[in-house]
């Protein structure tokens, strides 16, 4: 993977919207463009954007510098100033990107303790990064939903801050009061670093070059050196939010907290995955040890899972896997026409004999999202979904999709099912006049994604309460008479 994708690098769109000329509409964006490059402080700041893209940094550092000495009012100074600063962020760069941030999980690769010399090594670091979680066998299933992106953040000193001595660093790494000194990080300075990064996720991956072990939760997988191994357990807690499996004691940890893969009674019918248990899943009962300790701590399998110190998610681990990914990506990636929503006065009239509406759906990387298509007169339309309000899940500003509520059922058989999909993932439904009488119907396209991998018994997704496999597309459309 990487080789076929496009690599692209942080370039004019961020600019314009730094400068607020992107909400001009389409006619203006030429002359505003023209108008952007004949601005000498953009200028200048656009040439220190393409160093920073070659991987020249300091000569990009110099040109930032450059803006912010000649061009100190102009509304590229202060992010020039942002990048010029003895430790802080420089830019930022696509690894990976498999579709618009919009409907994508976004992770952005960080280091700490990379001074401007280290920089080059922190990029190749950085890239090894998605082969690493890509061949866990549930995030490589959905490969196609994951952007990743690389930081560049410089620090003056490279140490980690502990035993009596701080260092100049950009994130504050300091080593934590655990036994083996685990590193950890300054959440509140990744965040920052996250806001320069457009449509980020609030998900990061931070590598500490001189720490120890990993942290990880919040949205932030902390690495100590190079561990790339450590990775995806890190990302488990960070992105999933699960807790540790394993039964050795890293520090005091106090009461045990429930958790997806986690609890700290071992009622059956109490623990979180007892849907699992109920279904009758071979393999899953409640096993003692777990949260860093031997009692009081039970976990869903006997052991394997990357929570505790195996290669692969165990099923509960994966549920929430896939559901947290489907809390941030819509199953529908697009359509055709525009859809219109259930309280438009619009419809798309008949004119000729056929309508012709498309879908487009996610992809991964071995199974197919189920679509149906559905018509319904007016009358007995459905209401759609109920919103939920804000679950404010990942720091992200935006709520997640959870927050829509789940699609109720839709009645009656559908028009269409079970087509195969073109190529991207498209889906195609044409709608003959002849076969309609004359008013207004309601179409719904609906996709899921049932879970259901080849090899597998089980659906990877067992309890979906807040509907998020689930989405849907509608149209009004109106017969003539
Ligand atoms: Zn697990």
């Amino acid at each position: 993977m990487g080789s076929k994708r496009k690599i692209s690098s942080e370039r004019l769109g961020p600019l314009l919207v730094a400068l607020g000329v992107l909400s001009f509409g389409s006619a203006a964006f030429g002359a505003a463009l023209q108008e952007a490059s004949s601005d000498p402080a953009q200028e200048l700041f656009d040439s220190a954007l393409k160093l920073y893209g070659k991987g020249k940094y300091p000569e990009a550092r110099r040109a930032f510098a450059k803006v912010v000495e000649r061009y100190p009012d102009s509304l590229v100074a202060s992010a020039a100033e942002r990048r010029t600063r003895p430790s802080g962020f420089l830019g930022w760069s696509d690894i990976v990107r498999s579709g618009d941030s919009a409907n994508r999980v976004d992770v952005v690769i960080m280091g700490e303790g990379y001074t401007l010399d280290k920089q080059r090594a922190f990029d190749k670091l950085a890239s090894s990064v998605p082969k690493f979680i890509l061949r866990q066998k549930t995030l490589a299933e959905y490969e196609a939903y994951f952007n990743f992106i690389r930081a560049n953040v410089v620090s003056a000193e490279d140490g980690v801050d502990g035993f009596g001595r701080e260092y100049d660093t950009a994130l504050g790494g300091k080593t934590l009061s655990t036994y083996a000194g685990h590193v950890g990080i300054e959440t509140g300075l990744v965040r920052e670093v996250l806001a320069d990064v457009p449509g980020h996720d609030g998900q990061a991956i931070v590598f500490v070059r001189l720490g120890v072990l990993g942290t990880g939760g919040g949205g932030v997988a902390t690495i100590g050196g190079q561990s790339v191994k450590t990775v995806v357990h890190e990302f488990g807690h960070s992105f999933f939010g699960l807790g540790d499996e394993y039964t050795s004691e890293t520090h005091k940890r106090g009461k045990v907290r429930n958790a997806v893969n986690v609890s700290n009674t071992p009622d059956e019918t109490a623990v979180s995955w007892a849907h699992w248990i109920e279904a009758d899943v071979p393999g899953i009962g409640v096993y003692e040890g777990a949260a860093g300790q031997a009692r009081d701590a039970w976990k869903p399998t006997p052991g394997g899972c990357v929570m505790d110190t195996g290669e692969f998610f165990c099923m509960p681990c994966r549920e929430e896997a896939v559901l947290d990914i489907y809390r941030l990506v819509d199953p529908i990636e697009s359509c055709e026409p525009e859809a219109l929503p259930r309280a438009s006065a619009d419809s798309l009239v008949f004119e000729g004999k056929d309508l012709t509406f498309r879908v487009q759906v996610m992809e991964p990387s071995t199974h197919s999202l189920e679509v149906e298509w559905h018509l319904v007169p007016e009358a007995s339309a459905p209401q759609g979904p109920v919103a939920r309000g804000r679950s404010g899940r990942y720091g992200r500003s935006r709520g997640t999709r959870a927050d829509r509520g789940p699609l109720g059922e839709l009645r009656g058989e559908p028009v269409l099912e079970g087509a195969k999909p073109k190529r991207g993932g498209w889906h195609t439904l044409v709608l003959k006049r002849r076969d309609l009488a004359p008013g207004r119907y309601r179409l719904i396209c609906r996709a899921r994604d049932a879970t259901l991998v080849r090899g597998d018994r089980w659906p990877w997704v067992l309890k979906d309460s807040e509907g998020v496999l689930e989405s849907e597309r509608a149209w009004w459309v109106e017969v003539p008479r």
